[in-house]
């Protein structure tokens, strides 16, 4: 909220810098907002001004780190859940150059040629598979898997084809109306496909992370061209204010400047990678294992990490008892006091007022004075 509207908050800070709080200007900033739309006035704003809501932003550099044996959808859901730790997920990003969405990894191979042996064995009489295969478009069981990819090609694949023709030859209304009619037919067919067709290009890599939720980016194979992409995206992402955490998934060092970039300008980072001591885990707040993130383990320490940011937090907003010793003790030789001298610096009005302004739990009864003031 704070990060959206940086020009309005900071003229309403000016403007009443002098004699409040300005969590309390914004508290108030943030009624405004609400107001337009809707009658709620129990924002959790008023009761925790300071605790702004951590919007979470996802960058994964699939030439690094491919999900190679690992179901693509799975993997990029594994993901998302770990990311979910440490806010709201609002942005994920995928980039890749066009080899990597084109080359089929091994396991994949593999197993298509399994497929091949095991068709061929079927077909022959040879084997016999348990269950039946059933066409999950149209319910219709086939003793083979082979006969079964034949009725799909034959039957739905054609329809699926002369459905995309209608809404590509159709236009205006009439195109959105068909897209309607169509919406669930395709979605059922797109489901039961994956099971059935192999994919003509690759393994169905990029389809996979989008439906999954990620904005895939195809790059050129020019050495270092994902690399560029995904950075300029992470400092779009930064000067937009639209993320909070940024999760950066790579173990390529050339992200370093941008993660310090991060932090300085205050934002958590994280990265996921697998070189245990690489450059980019020495200048992210906090690392995980790309192979725990896809064996679902990462979740619990995701969980101790927030624990500890959320702690550190509330110190930051104690500021006014601060005790350098005390601090000193329970911290030790971490980080933190080069994130308490960014801070400083990046809002120094608002650490400069604290002292001033009363506890910050009595913001509360403030804020609602302020309210009826507005109303
Ligand atoms: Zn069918």
């Amino acid at each position: 909220m704070l990060h959206k509207f940086p020009s309005i908050i900071n003229s309403v800070q000016s403007s009443r810098i002098k004699t409040l709080n300005p969590c309390i200007s914004l508290s108030r900033f943030c009624h405004f907002k609400v107001k337009e739309g809707s009658d709620s006035l129990n924002q959790p704003s008023i009761l925790s001004p300071r605790a702004a809501q951590n919007n979470v932003a996802i960058f994964w550099d699939l030439d690094n780190k491919p999900p190679n044996s690992f179901p693509p959808f799975e993997a990029a859901v594994k993901l998302k859940t770990a990311a979910s730790s440490f806010g709201v997920v609002r942005s994920m990003v995928a980039y890749a150059n066009q080899h990597s969405f084109t080359q089929v990894p091994r396991v994949v191979r593999e197993q298509r040629r399994e497929r091949k042996l095991l068709n061929q064995l079927e077909n022959k009489g040879v084997i016999k598979s348990v269950e039946p295969y059933f066409c999950k478009v149209c319910g219709r069981r086939f003793y083979t898997n082979e006969k079964l990819v034949n009725h799909f090609k034959q039957i739905h694949e054609r329809e699926h084809q002369k459905r995309l023709n209608q809404i590509e030859s159709a236009r205006g209304s009439r195109r959105v109306k068909l897209v309607g009619k169509y919406s669930m037919k395709m979605e059922k067919y797109k489901n039961a496909a994956r099971d059935v067709l192999t994919p003509k290009v690759g393994y169905g890599l990029a389809d996979e992370l989008k439906r999954a939720g990620f904005w895939v980016g195809t790059v050129s194979n020019r050495p270092q061209a994902a690399d560029v992409a995904l950075r300029d995206h992470m400092v779009d992402v930064m000067d937009r204010r639209k993320a909070e955490c940024l999760v950066l998934v790579s173990d390529d060092s050339d992200f370093v400047g941008v993660l310090k970039e991060a932090k300085l300008r205050c934002l958590k980072t994280v990265v996921v990678g697998d070189a245990d001591d690489g450059a980019l885990k020495r200048v992210a707040e906090a690392g995980f294992s790309w192979t725990e993130i896809l064996r679902g383990k990462a979740k619990k320490e995701a969980v101790s990490v927030v624990g500890k940011w959320k702690d550190r937090d509330i110190l930051k907003r104690l500021e006014w008892t601060y005790n350098p010793e005390v601090e000193k003790k329970f911290y030790g030789s971490e980080e933190m006091f080069d994130d308490e001298s960014k801070d400083q610096d990046f809002d120094s009005t608002d650490d400069g007022n604290r002292s001033d302004s009363g506890a910050w739990w009595e913001l509360d009864t403030e804020s609602d004075a302020d309210l009826s003031e507005l109303q």
